[in-house]
């Protein structure tokens, strides 16, 4: 089939005006960082599954390559069509239908387009919480939440996107469709289908609809600002918070003074806790640490637990100062630091970004034996840390060195640092890929640093599911 015949029969399935071709379609055929630039055959919007699986069995049939996009906030370069122009981006946005709220079962039933904010939303107004919660909360789909496996700030008490996905609707690389939507919370039938497809990013089928948990509201949400001396001392905290918060825990971030310090220059608006004289606690305070109490009673429980937890905190050493927010406004304000250091970081230039996991005890052993490798090996450079640390996942970035030429370090440095961070991460058994996936970004990085076995299988699979090597090629396992 020629593409001009493609191109006919998917106008025939989805309508001419959902296959775009011409104007500007850079919102679908660049990456989220501006970094990597595609063009595509075309951009298809279907309206429904049974649309999804007419086109499927369209470019299965004329042999042309999907590429499965939901909001294209991803980080990992892994919805990005190639330079061919050849390939066709399967826009899903436009499955947003909320196909059923069971509230006995604490599940809903969405379509894969919903955006995670409207989720969020849902849930609040039947007086239920979804509680997977990321800054691209407002742009990113729930189809791409479960393409990536996404995480977020509430991994630490609700788990991964995985973990909260009760069933899956998917279409094949053959167009057939699988309804995996029962919803139920034990189902030992076989190879668990879903789980294979969560975190697959597009490679072995398009997620076209979930069932997912729903869960009761707290009854008050409480957030804490700590200064802590180290990042051992924060990984004290953490453990100190896990025994005396339990289930209450669902957030515990962190963030170096340096990441801090970029907030404070690039946000002037807002209101960094304990930095009055200054961005910098120097040594006695290197990190602070964002914690959230979600109390199941009352808001004065809450407080109660938290305020003991914090005395505890401040007798064994691990807090030297800690604020705890008075309302809702407040809370807010505090997560918006954590939350804006990403912003804060391209505002001061160009950087390079890592997505990194170790299990949370080694921590502070990893960021003291990394931190001492670049500073030896890159002199001056400038290391902006924060991240999930109740999940034990990092965002250890690295901030071009002042008065460098932004451009020129990432020619010159960027394989650098990333081998160096890697090699730190590998070293203290960790995962070069936390949460963001692989994408086409870090396929090198599969091939370097996963086992030899576990990639065989991969390989496997995706031959089983994908034989034709329509669905997202280059994605996660590298063209080869
Ligand atoms: P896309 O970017 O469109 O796609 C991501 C991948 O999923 C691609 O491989 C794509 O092919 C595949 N995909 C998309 N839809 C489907 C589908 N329906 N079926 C099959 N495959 C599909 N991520 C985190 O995990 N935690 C964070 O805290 C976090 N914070 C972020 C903050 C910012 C400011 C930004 C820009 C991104 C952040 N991300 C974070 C990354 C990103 O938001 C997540 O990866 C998100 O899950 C991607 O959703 P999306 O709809 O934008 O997917």
């Amino acid at each position: 089939m020629t593409s001009t015949a493609l191109l006919e029969s998917l106008r025939q399935i989805v309508g001419t005006t959902h296959v775009l071709t011409d104007g500007d379609l850079t919102a679908y055929e660049q990456d989220w960082r501006k970094r990597v630039h595609g063009k595509s055959l075309a951009v298809v919007r279907p309206g429904n599954t049974a649309e999804v699986a007419g086109v499927i069995k369209a470019c299965a049939a004329a042999g042309v390559q999907v590429v499965p996009q939901g909001g294209n906030t991803g980080l990992s370069v892994g919805s990005t069509p190639d330079q061919t122009g050849q390939q066709i981006v399967l826009s899903l946005t436009r499955l947003n239908a909320v196909r059923h709220i069971d509230k006995d079962n604490l599940t809903f039933t969405i379509e894969a387009g919903c955006i995670l904010q409207n989720l969020q939303e849902l849930a609040d107004q039947q007086g239920l919480l979804f509680p997977l919660s990321l800054a691209a909360e407002g742009s990113c789909t729930i189809g791409g939440n479960l393409g990536t496996n996404a995480g977020g700030t509430q991994v630490v008490r609700y788990g991964n996107t995985r973990e909260l996905c009760l069933g899956l609707e998917v279409v094949t690389p053959q167009g057939e469709i699988w309804d995996g939507l029962k919803g139920l919370r034990k189902d030992n039938t076989g190879y668990d289908l879903r789980d294979l497809f969560i975190g697959s990013e597009g490679t072995l089928g398009i997620i076209t609809a979930a069932t997912m948990k729903l869960f009761p509201q707290p009854a008050a949400q409480l957030t804490a600002f700590a200064a802590v001396p180290s990042m051992e001392a924060a990984v004290r905290l953490l453990g100190l918070a896990h025994q005396h918060l339990g289930a209450g825990l669902t957030g515990f971030e962190v963030m170096g003074q340096f990441a801090l310090s970029l907030v404070v220059k690039h946000m002037p608006q807002l209101r960094v806790p304990f930095t009055e004289k200054g961005a910098d606690m120097g040594d006695e305070a290197p990190y602070c640490v964002l914690l959230e109490n979600s109390d199941s009673e009352s808001e004065q429980h809450a407080r109660l637990r938290f305020e003991h937890l914090l005395e505890l905190a401040f007798e064994d050493g691990c807090v030297v100062n800690a604020v705890v927010a008075e309302n809702l406004t407040q809370a807010h304000d505090l997560w918006h630091i954590r939350e804006s250091i990403p912003l804060a970081q391209a505002e001061e230039g160009l950087n390079i970004k890592h997505d990194i996991s170790v299990a949370a005890s080694r921590i502070p052993a990893f960021v003291e034996h990394a931190d001492a490798v670049l500073k030896r090996e890159i002199p001056g450079v400038r290391l902006v840390n924060f991240g999930h640390l109740g999940d034990g996942n990092l965002h250890y970035n690295v901030q071009v060195p002042e008065g460098e030429d932004g451009k020129a370090f990432l020619r010159d440095k960027e394989a650098l640092v990333n081998h160096l961070v890697y090699e730190a991460v590998d070293a203290f058994g960790g995962s070069f890929s936390a949460e963001h996936g692989v994408g086409a970004l870090k396929t090198d990085k599969l091939e370097k640093y996963q086992s030899p076995v576990a990639l065989q299988m991969m390989r496997a699979i995706k031959q089983a599911l994908d034989p034709q090597g329509i669905m997202n090629p280059g994605v996660i396992l590298s063209r080869a």
